[in-house]
């Protein structure tokens, strides 16, 4: 699944390709990709005439500005886009066309079928789903310690799942909290209450460094994410914990160990994050109840 670099990416790419765009009519293929208005002929008829003004994004989801209209797509595991001229043959799996009336047309392709696309009147969209229960936005001047430390230091449970849930803080999926953790030296397990002032300073420092130098970086390409260019990203490359199960630890030489926290597989160096021995009594004690 693409997580917040690599839709990033995808936002930039866009934005260069389909900004100033008007479209004279749209196609749509598979009706169940198109959440709202639930009519996909309506759907079509309403973005017909319309001008791309520009290309945002609020966590994982594209925030495609017209005249008039916004439309929010969400790629979950394989949506990608492509801009293609009329005439080249359109691919398999291509569920919706935008036909510009420069001869050039804009596809969105998703073999998984998972991704949605809802239109709204500008300003509506943050007021309804599925944009208006998520929390901060961590490339942006809101995503403060502070605010960090507002959201979660007073809860029991495991700083992991917690940085994962989307009511928080956007965009984070299990890529980047791995490695955001790792940076920070901190357990996943570790529960959220027992973070220390100095460990949410490393952590608010860590999940800026490691998203701003993974959007730099083009976004990673752990599954099969391809920007809307077609060019692979690159963070793969620069992985320090994620994915590096059994090899060493690029800073102390321990192993890395991967297990399950919260249902997701986990990556994480036992010496460089060290859970709390409060924490790990605790546990123990509770297992031996
Ligand atoms: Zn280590």
């Amino acid at each position: 699944m693409p997580e917040l670099p690599e839709v990033e990416t995808v936002r930039r790419t866009l934005m260069e390709l389909v900004a100033g765009k008007t479209i004279e009519r749209v196609s749509v293929n598979l009706p169940r990709i198109i959440q709202r208005p639930s009519d996909c002929e309506a759907f079509a008829a309403m973005l017909a005439g319309r001008t791309i003004g520009d290309v945002g994004r609020r966590g994982k989801f594209l925030l495609i500005r017209l005249n008039g209209l916004v439309l929010v797509s969400h790629l979950r595991m394989e949506g990608r886009y492509g801009l293609y001229r009329q005439d080249e043959p359109v691919e398999k799996h291509t569920h919706v066309i935008f036909h510009f009336n420069d001869g050039t047309e804009l596809r969105y392709k998703d073999v998984r079928q998972f991704g949605t696309m809802h239109l709204f009147e500008p300003g509506e969209e943050l007021k309804l789903p599925p944009l208006n229960k998520l929390g901060i936005e961590p490339l942006s001047d809101a995503f403060t310690l502070k605010s960090l430390r507002d959201k979660l230091q007073h809860r029991t449970t495991k700083i992991k799942p917690l940085l994962l849930n989307q009511e928080y803080i956007v965009g984070l999926g299990n890529i980047y909290v791995d490695e955001a953790l790792y940076m920070a030296g901190i357990h996943p397990e570790r529960t959220a209450e027992t973070l220390k002032p100095k460990d949410w300073e490393r952590l608010h420092i860590a999940i800026g460094q490691t998203l701003g130098s993974a959007v730099e970086a083009g976004g990673s390409s752990i599954k099969s994410y391809v920007n809307g260019q077609g060019e692979m990203g690159m963070f793969q490359h620069k992985l320090a914990v994620y994915g590096r199960q059994n090899e060493d630890c690029k800073q102390c030489g321990s192993t890395i160990q991967k297990s399950v926290v919260g249902g997701r597989g986990t990556h994480v160096c036992m010496n460089c994050q060290p859970l709390p021995r409060q924490q790990t009594k605790g546990e123990e004690r509770q297992k031996a109840n």
